[in-house]
């Protein structure tokens, strides 16, 4: 998919106001983008997460992003939504959208390579969910892989775990959390997407991490590896509840619009970051190896050792 292709998918997805429990334009934006994709059926579950099948048979993979982002409650009770320091909440503009309010800054703005918006978190995280389903779609994947996109994330993984819950996903399903997360070091911004090993809270199945190297090497995508521990995602929630989960993301300038010198301001990616993960999510999805074949290609690798030296 092309640059103009994903800015077609991430603009209008962007431009939806939305704050944790005030999803519904995000929902119906989604909606209305993957409506008409043959073999793509969608769903809303009992607590208002939306989930796309694709495919027949049960999915091996399930990717989540969420459709909410920090963002103010201003009825019936003025309160912040989200983990943002309590110095910095109102420091902000609010513009308000009946029931809640978002900080008063774009909500899409293009500077050569860079992308700002006041909600790259975790809308990009949905808009790349689309761009794979969308892709998978045209290029005739025979498989299945379903996609989540959940609710009230920001005020601790609520629709994420009404989710888990329910047992609506199959059991067997490795979940795989996409985000934008906190650029930390040794994470660069536009140096690839992030193998994400885990968060600030858990670490994620091993296994599937290896997994992702090897399906990174193989298709030469350039990709990073690290633990992302700026904020904690819905792997771990989902790991709680007994699912193998995993996690790639995009480094995220400006994390819940604080800037390093204690400002509100937008948030921002790198478009090559982007264009990196929306392929290594196809590339996943697509390829034949799993997580135990590729354990036992490194196993094998290792084991070739062995007899070059000896130990008598
Ligand atoms: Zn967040």
């Amino acid at each position: 998919m092309n640059r103009d292709d994903i800015l077609k998918i991430v603009q209008p997805l962007l431009e939806c106001p939305t704050a944790p429990m005030f999803e519904t334009a995000v929902s119906e934006e989604i909606q209305r983008q993957l409506s008409g994709i043959e073999g793509l059926k969608l769903q809303v579950d009992a607590s208002g997460n939306l989930i796309a099948w694709f495919g027949r048979d049960r999915p091996k993979y399930v990717f989540v992003a969420h459709m909410d982002h920090p963002g103010w409650q201003l009825h019936p009770n003025r309160r912040f939504l989200g983990t943002v320091p309590l110095n910095l909440q109102d420091k902000g503009q609010v513009q308000e959208f009946g029931e809640f309010g978002m900080w008063d800054l774009p909500a899409f703005r293009l500077d050569g390579d860079r992308l700002y918006s006041r909600a790259c978190d975790d809308l990009i995280g949905c808009a790349i969910i689309i761009a794979m389903l969308r892709t998978l779609a045209q290029t005739g994947f025979g498989g299945s892989v379903a996609g989540v996109f959940t609710r009230a994330e920001e005020v601790g993984f609520i629709g994420a775990i009404h989710l888990a819950r329910s047992k609506l996903l199959p059991s067997d399903a490795t979940i795989i959390s996409l985000e934008t997360s906190k650029e930390m070091p040794p994470a660069k911004m536009g140096a690839g997407p992030i193998i994400r090993v885990g968060d600030l809270t858990s670490i994620f199945d091993p296994q599937t991490a290896d997994f992702f190297v090897e399906v990174a090497k193989n298709e030469k995508i350039g990709f990073q590896r690290c633990l992302m521990p700026g904020g904690t995602c819905e792997a771990t929630a989902f790991q709680l509840y007994g699912y193998r989960s995993a996690a790639l993301c995009i480094a995220l300038g400006n994390y819940h619009n604080c800037t390093p010198d204690g400002r509100i301001d937008s948030e921002f990616i790198d478009l090559g970051d982007l264009d990196g993960l929306i392929g290594f999510c196809v590339a996943i999805v697509a390829t034949e190896a799993t997580a135990e074949t590729a354990r036992e290609a490194l196993r094998k690798r290792l084991e070739a050792r062995l007899e070059e030296f000896p130990l008598r």
